[in-house]
């Protein structure tokens, strides 16, 4: 089944900064194998197999995977709760895929949680700087590399826990009613921070801010030429809010593998767009 439309127009109707104070979930695992390595391009038409070897439903699955990641989200099976959102049923995989409309259990953690050894504008230990552990590697790699090319990229905001956004959401709620809320802040478990997989950076240039000119930086441009070689994309691409729900985030970094993050840069689109977690 496809993504019910009430998700879609969740999802243009809530257009926020996804990093500040809220969230909003949109989650899909890919079952457990994302299309990452099947991408046979070049070779793909005609040579060798043909698909029908009839014999097993497992090998046509797989192949069904492999070929055509869209195809995904029409396979999956995951609950709706009481406000119309998906629950996301595998929440520690790498290529969740959390939004509006798409939201983790409730009162889900990471397993694990570390703090990568990158630059932070503060000292403190607090829960924003951490990430789950194969994440915090990567974004090392990342800035070692950007170090490299004389970047200087500060990490601001990685992990946010469900409580954390539940306050800050019900906050919101006493003060300005749900319907109003829900505009602007993102509902608990909606919330690609609290993944641990996300990271907010930015520079010295920007003081440190999280606004859309950090793309005329030399920082963001590199991060977006170059993040996916490291496993990263950017998540909140520009023009894309009726897709993600949100509005272009230059700075918002999600961790979704090398493999994976190469395939989507390829295609220039979204992370719900390569899964088929789209309107239409
Ligand atoms: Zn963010």
């Amino acid at each position: 089944m496809r993504i019910k439309p009430a998700i879609l127009i969740l999802s243009l109707s809530l257009t926020l900064t996804a990093c500040s104070l809220d969230e909003w979930t949109n989650q899909s695992e890919p079952s457990e194998e994302p299309p990452a390595e099947e991408e046979q391009d070049g070779e793909g038409n005609g040579t060798s197999e043909e698909e029908e070897d009839e014999n097993n439903e497992e090998e046509s699955e797989e192949q069904h995977e492999d070929a055509n990641p869209e195809a995904y989200a029409d396979e999956l099976e995951e609950k709706v709760d009481e406000d119309g959102l998906t629950v996301i049923e595998e929440p520690d995989i790498k290529e969740v895929v959390v939004n509006k409309s798409r939201k983790l259990p409730e009162g889900y953690e990471p397993e694990d949680l570390v703090t990568p050894d990158v630059r932070f504008p503060f000292e403190e230990d607090l829960p924003k700087k951490y990430m789950q552990p194969q994440a915090a590697e990567a974004l090392e790699n990342l800035f070692a590399a950007a170090d490299e090319e004389g970047m200087e990229l500060y990490a601001t905001s990685g992990y946010r826990s469900y409580d954390t956004q539940k306050q800050i959401y019900d906050n919101n709620v006493a003060e300005r009613g749900q319907e109003e809320a829900d505009k602007f802040s993102a509902r608990p478990g909606t919330s690609e921070h609290q993944t641990g997989l996300a990271m907010d950076v930015t520079t010295p240039e920007m003081e440190y801010k999280l606004e859309q000119s950090f793309i005329d930086t030399e920082e963001g441009e590199w991060l977006a030429e170059h993040a996916h070689e490291y496993g990263f994309v950017i998540r909140y691409l520009e023009g894309t809010s009726d897709i993600t729900g949100y509005e272009y985030e230059p700075w918002h970094l999600r961790y979704v593998g090398e493999d994976l993050s190469t395939d989507i840069h390829e295609t220039g689109g979204t992370l719900e767009e390569f899964f088929g977690f789209h309107a239409e």
